[in-house]
């Protein structure tokens, strides 16, 4: 029998200041340690709570627990893919995509500088807390935009995640107020398109 385990905070494969001045290390500790902790920690309580309810056995409040544990299981597994799909600029961060990725961006979006400008206004035009995210359908064999309100709300379920960018204001206040536009420029310069090329290729495989 395989030992079930809880859920823990990832470490980053750059240092906190790697990502300046897109994302200054400050911004980028308190996103990393305070915020995303937070939706582990989160996601562990709720775990806690349904063990300790199970060994009790006492009922759980299926419809509250389940949609707090969505949220904070949207929020870790986003913040996951967000942090590895990111690079210090110039150091795999930044250019443009190559391979089966540039392939499919330019079939299904015409280039990728029209890629650029629809992924942006998905981003800025998130409502409240949220995520633009790019996705595929394996079903159709296209590539998709998702945007995510919150952690958990406008998902396509199952639809593999190819590229993240937190558009919560916590991502961005310290460093640009409330010039979420900026944020969202300056993003481009640090997206790890070969970790976002892995993704789709390990997608298409499965
Ligand atoms: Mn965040």
């Amino acid at each position: 029998m395989v030992e079930s385990k809880k859920y823990t905070l990832p470490a980053l494969s750059f240092e906190y200041g790697a990502l300046a001045p897109f994302i200054s290390e400050k911004q980028l500790t308190l996103h990393h340690q305070k915020h995303h902790q937070g939706y582990v920690t989160g996601a562990n309580a709720l775990l806690e709570k349904m063990e300790k309810a199970r060994s009790e056995g006492s009922d759980l409040d299926q419809k509250a627990l389940l949609k707090e544990f969505s949220f904070h299981i949207g929020g870790h597994r986003l913040h996951t893919l967000f942090w590895e799909n990111l690079a210090p600029a110039g150091k795999g961060g930044g250019g443009a995509p190559a391979g089966t990725l540039a392939e499919w961006i330019n079939r299904d979006f015409g280039s990728f500088d029209r890629f650029k400008k629809e992924f942006t206004q998905a981003a800025s035009s998130t409502e409240g807390s949220g995520w633009a995210v790019l996705t595929i359908c394996l079903g159709t064999q296209r590539l998709l935009l998702m945007q995510v309100e919150k952690h958990n709300v406008h998902v396509y379920p199952g639809f593999k995640i190819l590229m993240a960018l937190d558009v919560w204001e916590h991502a961005y206040y310290l460093d640009y107020m409330n010039d979420r536009a900026k944020f969202i420029e300056n993003f481009w310069n640090i997206v790890r398109w070969d970790v976002v090329n892995q993704r789709l290729e390990s997608a298409l495989k499965s």
